[in-house]
């Protein structure tokens, strides 16, 4: 007999981001107990992302309360979904979508939705007596478990750090595992030789962290930086067992039809800007130099030429992810199904702002062949809802950034109790990440 736990209370509240920055946390009750749920927030975001709402009131936070969406969850929203049942996933977000009726989510906001939308599932779970991974596995129709794997993002750049470096991350992707545990092992092993590396370099001052709890030394050069990750990978006994991906995030450095490297380099800022052949050219050198296992939004969002391009002329032998340019959104999927712009999605649950939507988003880029790698955003929380997903997804890989900092392990900690739980009835996604 199926258990039938109504919802009774609905309620939220201001807590703070990794960045010290205000999100919103929804608090849903039903007959089973007490579901929370927190969301991320994003810095490289994407301009066609469901839009995370915020107070602009700069008395607070400077403009970045989220009391308005905490209201909207208390009122709105809870009137709402009062006395439905947590498992009917579906019918809540369609009736919050529907409610909000904006295509991007502007009016409700994003981050109300979603914080609901979480917490609904983690009920839903609970009313069917099943951990998180296993009732999302039973909404998406996934009935055996593969454990993602995990890509640490060890070298921050871009927004997330305040170095010269351009590309945002360098990652790695330990394909050579056996299992997740053993996974962890290797990614916090090669963090901490090159912490060693970069000391021994660059001096101590360069083993500063970026957002996401990679290092953030003050190199220019990408090239450099795929070198240092090698060098300790292969110091650390892993070679190739580990590989490397990269998140150039290049809307953040695209002006005008070109891309500046130098973007935050003051002197040489604007003075040597690569077009898109020449950006494929140095990407197509990192290639043939390293083990790259994917790059992410190797162009910016809206430049489907050269995303063609590459994963025409590369993507045959490494994954060509998109993050801002699909944006989890199944109308950009679908365009970038027809254009080849990509064979793999990055799935960000608050770039499209329901649980739902976001299962149909991974379901269409699975039918599609494509990799579907689950990511955290740079703004965290201790909240894991991720690593379920991504096992409930049967995902391929999941990026929750560097084996360090409590918000970035609160999803490779979880995923190595789920492994735990699941003892010998899962396998791990190794050099199958792409597809599982
Ligand atoms: C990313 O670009 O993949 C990322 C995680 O960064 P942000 O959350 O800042 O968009
Ligand atoms: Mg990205």
């Amino acid at each position: 007999m199926i258990y039938v736990g109504r919802i009774t209370k609905l309620t939220a509240r201001e807590v703070l981001d990794s960045r010290g920055n205000p999100t919103v946390e929804a608090e849903l009750h039903t007959d089973d107990g007490i579901f929370k749920a927190m969301v991320p927030s994003g810095a490289s975001t994407g301009s066609h992302e469901a839009v995370e709402l915020r107070d602009n009131d700069p008395s607070r936070y400077h403009g970045k309360g989220v009391l308005g969406v905490v209201k909207t969850i208390r009122t709105t929203l809870s009137d709402l979904v009062m006395g439905m049942d947590p498992v009917e996933q579906l019918e809540i977000d369609r009736k919050m979508i529907s409610l909000d009726g904006t295509d991007n989510k502007s009016k409700l906001g994003a981050n109300a939705i979603l914080a609901v939308s979480m917490a609904v599932t983690r009920a839903g779970a609970a009313s069917q007596r099943l951990p998180l991974y296993r009732y999302i596995a039973k909404l998406a129709g996934v009935d055996n478990f593969v454990m993602p794997v995990p890509c640490f993002n060890v070298i921050n750049g871009g927004i997330h750090a305040g170095n010269k470096l351009a590309p945002q991350e360098f990652m790695l992707v330990p394909t050579g595992a056996r299992n997740i545990h053993e996974a962890v092992r290797m990614g916090s092993e090669v963090y901490h030789t090159l912490k060693d590396e970069i000391t021994k370099k660059y001096g101590k001052r360069d083993t500063n962290v970026g957002d996401e709890g990679g290092f953030a030394p003050n190199i220019g050069d990408a090239d450099e930086c795929l070198s240092l990750l090698t060098k300790s990978i292969d110091a650390s006994g892993y070679s190739g067992k580990i590989r490397i991906g990269i998140d150039p995030a290049a809307s953040e450095f695209y002006v005008n039809g070109r891309y500046d490297l130098n973007f935050k380099d003051p002197v040489l800022k604007g003075k040597s800007l690569k077009t898109g052949d020449e950006m494929i050219e140095m990407y197509r050198n990192f290639v043939d130099s390293y083990d790259i296992a994917f790059i992410e939004d190797p162009f910016a969002e809206d430049d489907w030429d050269n995303f063609s391009k590459i994963t025409s002329a590369m993507g045959k032998g490494i994954e060509i992810i998109g993050d801002d340019l699909l944006v989890t959104n199944l109308k950009r999927i679908d365009e970038a199904t027809k254009r080849n712009a990509v064979n793999g999605l990055l799935l960000k649950m608050n770039q499209v702002g329901s649980i739902s939507e976001t299962i149909e988003a991974c379901r269409k880029a699975q039918g599609n062949k494509w990799g579907v790698l689950v990511s955290h955003r740079s703004g965290e929380t201790d909240d894991s809802f991720i690593a379920d997903l991504a096992v409930g997804l049967r995902a391929g890989h999941i990026k929750s950034g560097a084996p360090c900092r409590s918000e970035r392990l609160a999803k490779y900690n979880q995923l190595m109790r789920i492994e735990e739980e699941l003892e010998n009835r899962c396998s791990y996604a190794g050099s199958n990440f792409r597809n599982p």
